[in-house]
């Protein structure tokens, strides 16, 4: 099963993909993920990806589409199955994703466009706490960890991510309308695009998708 999920800042993309990577056991790529660990680790490539971040702003499309293309070509564990969180983000990544499949011959099976509205996603970043070790999301109100800051998957510190502050999540909304949208018209022209409502909590989104496999797993809805 290869997987895009769209969808803006917030509306469960990565949450969904935690969930659905246990029940598929296939491979969760986010390039949030992979870029934050580049600052981590201080590369030259994180420095750079920074100066956007902290931005809100997008990251070059080179950069991020080097770094799947390196994902899709060399990590074994695609063979499985995949799903991309976060990219592709423009349509021109869109575009080099979809080369970069053909010639891997892995063409994706369903683009799911997470749908939901403004206050709900303003409220799900203001609040959302990230494990610095282990990467698990939670919620102040709708997912509190046990102990406060405290990660109840390994025990790692809770932080809040510094692009999840109301300004730059303003940025960021804007940004995805902006670049994001083409990609939506880009999927359903192809048609393996499915609407999902994502203001549903993410077990609901996961249910829903989990039946949609199992009612035949190929037929595959316009928007
Ligand atoms: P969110 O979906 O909550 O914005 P992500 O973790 O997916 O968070 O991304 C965080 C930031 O990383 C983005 O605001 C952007 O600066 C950068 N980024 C991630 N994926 C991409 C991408 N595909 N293209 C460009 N920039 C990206």
């Amino acid at each position: 099963m290869r997987i895009v999920l769209l969808g803006a800042p917030g509306a469960g993309k990565g949450s969904l993909a935690v969930l659905l990577k246990n029940s598929l056991g296939i491979l969760h790529i986010s390039t949030g993920d992979i870029l934050r660990e580049e600052i981590k680790n201080n590369s030259p490539l994180g420095k750079q990806a920074k100066e956007y971040i902290d931005r809100g702003q997008l990251v070059p499309d080179e950069v991020v589409t080097k770094l799947i293309e390196h994902k899709i070509t060399t990590d074994k564990r695609i063979e499985k199955g995949f799903m991309l969180d976060g990219f592709p983000r423009t349509l021109k990544q869109a575009e080099d994703l979809d080369r970069i499949l053909k010639r891997a011959n892995k063409p994706l099976d369903y683009t799911f466009n997470l749908e939901s509205t403004t206050p709900v996603i303003v409220q799900r970043l203001g609040g959302r706490r990230v494990c610095k070790n282990c990467g698990a999301l939670f919620h102040m109100k709708n997912k509190p960890p046990k102990k406060d800051g405290v990660c109840d998957v390994c025990g790692g510190n809770l932080y809040q991510r510094p692009d999840d502050n109301p300004a730059t999540i303003e940025t960021r909304l804007k940004v995805y309308l902006e670049a994001t949208k083409p990609i939506v018209d880009f999927y359903a022209k192809k048609d393996i695009l499915i609407k999902l409502d994502s203001d549903l909590e993410s077990e609901e989104l996961q249910d829903q998708v989990l039946n949609l496999f199992q009612s035949g797993g190929t037929h595959k809805k316009k928007v």
